[in-house]
């Protein structure tokens, strides 16, 4: 029952600083993208403009948290998982603008997914390599939904992890599972792309996709990928047609696919991924 108790808190912790990674990590990438043209432009322009503006610090430690409204700075007290927006009442202490619902949400879904490993497996290097899981899937599921982009920061570290856990025996995937799964998840989505954009000239989705898909074959092996991608395409599929009749589609009619990709990964997380095909009676 401890570990129960002692994950579910980690879990909120990390899903504070899961927020933070969702709200700076794709702003460190515009940043850096953008520093890698100006490089490029210089090299081809040459040496022609030295005083070069070194950009302020931004990561994911510095600088600290600030009202996105008023600037005010974020102290500890206000920065308490959950609690604090409770305290809060859902706004900033200083000019009352309303703190999104997201962040409590996004501790207390990832506080739950760790307090559900702890009930699974104990503490064990079972539970924590699931943790790690949970975490990193809950993190790309937001950034993709927010932005349309999975980062390799997270889904390579994510695809290397699921193989080193099933080669240590961490998790309950052999090696040569994992190792498949990660060949055959790529590769599968890749195929797919081409097709589809060798027959309508549209791409369907992004290199990220592979990557993540990768990585779930990594974690579950090869024999999971079958459940978790009709899971993700059904669902994706009834939200995109949700979206689209709401007049919400944003521009490009782009519907990323990763959010489905996650909530069919946790799921077989949970539930195992033949408890999937269980549903749809296969
Ligand atoms: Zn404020």
């Amino acid at each position: 029952m401890s570990d129960v108790f002692l994950l579910g808190l980690l879990g909120l912790l990390v899903g504070s600083f899961l927020n933070v990674v969702i709200h700076r990590l794709p702003k460190m990438m515009e940043m850096r993208w953008a520093a890698e043209c100006a490089e490029l432009h210089r090299t081809h322009e040459g040496p022609a403009d030295e005083t070069v503006v070194e950009p302020a610090k931004f990561n994911l430690m510095v600088p600290r948290s600030r009202c996105p409204h008023c600037g005010h700075q974020i102290r500890w007290f206000e920065n308490i998982p959950v609690i604090s927006y409770l305290v809060l009442r859902g706004a900033c202490s200083h000019c009352s603008a309303p703190i999104s619902p997201r962040y409590p949400l996004v501790e207390l879904v990832c506080g739950s997914l760790f307090a559900w490993c702890g009930w699974s497996w104990g503490m064990t290097w079972e539970a924590l390599a699931w943790c790690f899981f949970s975490a990193s899937v809950l993190a790309l599921a937001c950034i993709d939904w927010d932005t349309t982009l999975l980062p390799d920061d997270i889904t390579l570290p994510l695809l290397w992890s699921g193989l080193c856990a099933a080669g240590l025996g961490f998790i309950n995937t052999t090696l040569p599972h994992a190792l498949w799964g990660a060949v055959a998840g790529y590769m599968s989505l890749w195929l797919v792309f081409w097709a589809f954009k060798l027959t309508t000239g549209k791409e369907g989705m992004g290199y990220g996709d592979f990557k993540l898909f990768a990585a779930f074959g990594a974690w579950f092996g090869w024999q999971a990928l079958i459940p978790i991608i009709l899971m993700a395409s059904v669902i994706g599929a009834v939200v995109g047609i949700a979206i689209k009749f709401m007049g919400q589609l944003r521009e490009g009619g782009y519907v990323p696919f990763g959010p489905f990709l996650a909530i069919a990964a946790l799921t077989a997380m949970i539930f195992g991924p033949s408890s999937i095909l269980a549903v749809i009676g296969l």
